[in-house]
C-alpha cells in the first residue's frame, strides 16, 4: 500500500494546499520576471500526496481536455517526475503553459472531492512543476508518432487551438503546416499574456515541442491576404481555423481616438510582443504614464493594470463598473494586484474621455454606479447614481472590455457561415464549419474565452479532423 493510500486510510491529508513561492510585491513591481516561482520537488511531492487517487475522479470531468490528472499526480507523489510529464502529455501539449493561466479553481480544482472539506489539490501548480521538471532536464520525450498518412494539414493561428490541433493530427502521422500571421508563433500567449505571468520562453518551449513532432510553422504569414482558405484546400486536404479574438472592444463614447488612450490588445501587444518591457534595449513606443486607468475586470485588464505599474507608473487603477464579487478576473490575479498597489475603483463607470487642446488625454468624466437586479449573466445590473459625476484626472486609458473574432477570414471565405458576432459558426462536438475540409475552434468561434477552452476545441477538431481523413467518417452526415 502506498504513503498516500495509508495516509487516506487514516484520514490523515493536510488539509490546506501548499502555497506557491512568489517574488515580494516589492520586487516583482520593479522587474517583468515570472511572479510565481514554482514548487521545489519536495513542496510538489508533498502537495501532491494530497491527493486520494479517486477511483471516480470528479478532478477529470472539470479538464477540457481530459488529463488522467489522478495518474500524472500519483506519478510525482511517488518522485516519478519524467513520468508525471508523460501522462500529462498524453492530453496536453501544454502543460506548462495551462499550468501557469488556466483557470483550475473553475474547472479541475473546482470539482476536487477533497474541495468539499478542505483545500482542493493544488493540481495546476503540480502540473506546473512537472513541465518545469522536465524542461530543467532539457530534453523533452516525444510520445509515438504514426506513420506518414500522405495527408496534408494546414493550421491557420498558432495559439492554443492551433498547437493542440497540429501536436494530435502531427502525432497520428498527418503532415501538418501551421501559418501565423505574427512573426512570433503562440498566439495570445505571447501578444496577450504578460512576461510576469507566462514567460515567451515557456510559449516557445512548448512550440519547440510541437516542431519536434515534426510540425512546420511558417510566421508572418497572413491567411485571409497573403492566400485565401479556398486556395489552402487547393494543396491541403484539410484546414482548420484557430485565429483567435484580436479584435478590441471600445465602450463607444466621446475622446476614445485621444492621444493616451490604448485598447489593451494594443498596449499589451506593444509591450509582450514587441518587447517595450525591455526599454531601452528595445525602444518599442508605448507611453510611461503618471496615472493609468485600465476599464474593465478580466484577466487582461489586471496584467494591463500590473504591466503599467512596472513601466513606472505613479498609480495605476482599475475603473470597473460592478463591484469587487463580480470581478470575472481570477481571485489570484486580483490578489497579486491588490498587493503590488493597483487601485480598485468599483461602480464606477467611464462617460466621457476629456483631452487637452494638443489632443492627448487628461481624464474621464465618470458616474459612480450602483447594483440593480441581476441581468442576463446572472450578475447584478450596474446602474448609475443621478447626480453623480465627477472627473478622473489620468494621463492614459487602457480599454480592457473584450475582444471580438477575428474578421479577416470570415471576410474572405464567403461559404463559411458566420455567427452574429462575426465568430465563425463550427459544430460543437467536431469543430466542423459549413465548408467541407474545414474545421474551426477557439476564440474565433466562441470570442474571447480560456486557454483551455481553445484546447478542448482544438482536441475535439482533431478527433474530427483524423476520422475524416481516415476515410471512417464523412464530413456532411447522410441527411444534411
Ligand atoms: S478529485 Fe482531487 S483527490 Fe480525487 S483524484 Fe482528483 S485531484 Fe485527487
Amino acid at each position: 500500500m502506498t504513503e498516500r493510500k495509508r495516509r487516506k486510510r487514516k484520514g490523515k491529508v493536510r488539509k490546506d494546499r501548499l502555497p506557491m513561492p512568489k517574488q515580494t510585491p516589492q520586487e516583482r513591481v520593479r522587474n517583468f520576471d515570472e511572479v510565481a516561482l514554482g514548487f521545489t520537488p519536495e513542496l510538489a511531492m508533498e502537495e501532491a500526496k494530497r491527493c486520494l487517487d479517486c477511483k471516480k475522479p470528479k478532478c477529470r470531468d472539470g479538464c477540457p481536455v481530459e488529463v488522467d490528472i489522478p495518474g500524472f499526480v500519483r506519478e510525482i507523489a511517488e518522485g516519478r517526475f519524467e513520468e508525471s510529464i508523460r501522462v500529462l502529455k498524453l492530453y496536453n501539449a501544454l502543460p506548462a503553459v495551462c499550468g501557469r493561466v488556466c483557470p483550475q479553481e473553475e474547472q479541475c480544482e473546482k470539482l476536487c472531492i477533497l474541495g468539499k472539506k478542505m483545500d482542493p489539490v493544488a493540481i495546476g501548480r503540480l502540473e506546473r512543476f512537472a513541465a518545469d521538471h522536465e524542461a530543467a532536464l532539457g530534453e523533452a520525450r516525444l510520445p509515438e508518432i504514426a506513420p506518414p498518412t500522405g495527408k496534408k494539414v494546414a493550421i491557420v493561428g498558432s495559439g492554443p487551438a492551433g498547437i493542440t490541433v497540429a501536436s494530435d493530427l502531427a502525432v497520428k502521422g498527418h503532415q501538418v503546416v501551421i501559418y501565423e500571421a505574427l512573426h512570433d508563433p503562440g498566439g495570445v500567449l505571447v501578444y496577450g499574456i504578460p512576461e510576469f505571468r507566462l514567460p515567451k520562453r515557456i510559449v516557445q518551449r512548448e512550440v519547440d515541442y510541437v516542431s519536434s513532432l515534426g510540425v512546420e510553422v511558417r510566421c508572418d504569414y497572413i491567411v485571409g491576404r497573403t492566400r485565401t482558405i479556398s486556395s489552402l484546400l487547393e494543396e491541403f486536404d484539410a484546414v482548420f481555423v484557430g485565429a483567435g479574438a484580436g479584435l478590441p472592444w471600445f465602450l463607444n463614447i466621446p475622446g476614445e481616438n485621444l492621444n493616451g488612450v490604448y485598447s489593451a490588445n494594443e498596449y499589451l501587444t506593444r509591450v509582450n510582443l514587441m518587447k517595450g518591457y525591455r526599454f531601452p534595449d528595445h525602444d518599442t513606443p508605448i507611453k510611461r504614464p503618471r496615472k493609468v486607468a485600465v476599464i474593465g475586470g478580466g484577466n487582461v485588464a489586471m496584467d494591463s493594470a500590473r504591466t503599467a505599474l512596472r513601466l513606472g507608473a505613479d498609480e495605476s487603477h482599475i475603473v470597473y463598473r460592478r463591484s469587487r464579487p463580480e470581478l470575472p478576473a481570477r481571485e489570484e490575479e486580483v490578489e497579486n494586484a491588490e498587493e503590488e498597489g493597483v487601485i480598485f475603483d468599483f461602480l464606477t463607470l467611464p462617460v466621457r474621455m476629456v483631452g487637452d487642446e494638443r489632443g492627448w488625454l487628461t481624464g474621464m468624466d465618470c458616474l459612480r454606479m450602483e447594483l440593480g437586479e441581476p441581468d442576463a449573466s446572472g450578475r447584478r445590473r450596474p446602474v448609475p447614481i443621478e447626480g453623480s459625476d465627477f472627473f478622473m484626472e489620468c494621463d492614459a486609458v487602457v480599454v480592457s472590455i473584450g475582444n471580438s473574432p477575428n474578421p479577416l477570414i470570415p471576410q474572405t471565405t464567403p461559404d463559411i457561415e458566420t455567427g452574429r458576432w462575426g465568430n465563425i459558426v463550427a459544430e460543437d462536438a467536431t469543430g466542423k464549419t459549413s465548408m467541407e475540409g474545414v474545421w474551426a475552434g477557439g476564440d474565433v468561434v466562441t470570442g474571447a474565452a480560456t486557454v483551455i477552452n481553445a484546447m478542448g476545441a482544438g482536441r475535439k477538431a482533431a478527433r474530427s479532423m483524423h476520422a475524416w481523413l481516415s476515410g471512417e467518417e464523412p464530413f456532411f452526415p447522410e441527411g444534411d
